[in-house]
């Protein structure tokens, strides 16, 4: 069954914001993918740079204490962070992998 699809203003929590963000990345690539005629590797690298770029003009943003929400940007662990996230999401799942199976009935 596919994720209900989530409006910017139903996001509520982190699971809300990430279906939110999925939606958002695929429908981005897909047009820019279709638009572009370019490769899908060299649209995902494009998509990996801008959100690189993201971080380093939100964290820039945060040096010196500029913004209220207090956060304190330390790049070093953050892109760390951001790498594994990416190399977490990116890894195929194996089709036996019981903890991503969806139950078929009950007992
Ligand atoms: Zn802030």
């Amino acid at each position: 069954m596919l994720p209900q699809p989530v409006k910017a203003a139903d996001i509520t929590d982190e699971n809300s914001a990430q279906t939110y963000l999925n939606q958002a990345i695929m429908t981005t690539f897909c047009r820019v993918l279709d638009s572009s005629r370019l490769p899908p590797d060299v649209v995902m690298r494009l998509l990996a740079t801008a959100l690189g770029q993201t971080y380093r003009e939100v964290a820039a943003a945060h040096q010196d204490g500029c913004c209220p929400c207090g956060w304190r940007p330390q790049p070093a662990s953050d892109i760390e962070t951001l790498r594994a996230s990416l190399e977490d999401a990116a890894v195929p799942r194996r089709s036996d992998d019981l903890l991503s199976m969806t139950a078929a009935g009950r007992a």
